[in-house]
């Protein structure tokens, strides 16, 4: 039986960050799936798709081939063959991930590519419906936040590190993330909650090196 660690939370608390750095120190497999959904954000954006479409975006999904493929340990996302990796992280496929994302077809298909990788190695996943949704009998469930003020301002500082804050302000950024929080957290197909056996962390007011430490208190192998 391979072993799981779920962590879930809104945009911006952190996961990816401790997640990546948790795979690293216990030789699972860091499986990011907010990567997923941003390769079928990029596919309906260069098919000119926009939601309300749901037809067009049913559609497409059949069409959308998503796999993953680790490369010295960093994942990579595969869109038709293509490495798409690069390409995901931008506030347009944020945007789009977080509109297509209430749609269950595009929901099933990357559920369902996000058991197999669980099936098939120890893995640290992070997302929004891993605890409640994709691995119910995870064995550890995190639920981690953050205000939205804090998380706003984080996204902010790594846009602008990546050199890829464009135009935006820290405010449209926060209005953004509320907007995702509201979505992610309404959408009637496993919405984003915290998993009733899920240890909740805000991180607000802590470092990385502290939610590590919390997290990697309740993993045991
Ligand atoms: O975490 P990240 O910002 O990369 O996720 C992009 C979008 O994908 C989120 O805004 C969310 O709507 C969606 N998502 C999801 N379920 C997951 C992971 C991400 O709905 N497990």
């Amino acid at each position: 039986m391979s072993y799981s660690v779920a962590i879930d939370g809104p945009a911006g608390a952190g996961k990816s960050t401790i997640a990546r750095q948790l795979a690293r120190e216990t030789g699972f497999i860091y499986v990011d799936t907010g990567a997923m959904y941003r390769a079928m954000a990029l596919y309906f954006l260069r098919q000119g798709i926009e939601p309300p479409e749901a037809d067009r975006i049913a559609g497409a999904c059949k069409e959308a081939d998503v796999t993953i493929v680790y490369e010295e340990g960093t994942q990579q996302v595969l869109l038709n063959g293509e490495n798409v990796t690069g390409l995901l992280r931008t506030e347009e496929v944020g945007n789009m991930a977080s509109a297509s994302s209430v749609y269950p077809e595009v929901r099933m298909k990357l559920v369902e590519l996000q058991r197999k990788l669980a099936r098939a190695s120890d893995v640290i996943m992070d997302g929004r419906d891993i605890g409640t949704y994709v691995l119910p009998g995870a064995d550890v469930k995190v639920y981690l936040t953050a205000s939205s003020a804090c998380r706003a301002k984080r996204r902010y500082e790594e846009l602008q590190e990546k050199r890829a804050l464009g135009s935006m302000t820290l405010e449209e950024i926060k209005a953004d993330i509320e907007e995702r929080d509201y979505r992610d957290m309404h959408r009637e197909f496993a919405p984003l909650r915290q998993a009733e056996d899920a240890v909740l962390v805000d991180s607000s007011d802590m470092t990385i090196q502290q939610v590590m430490e919390r997290i990697r208190s309740l993993i045991r192998p």
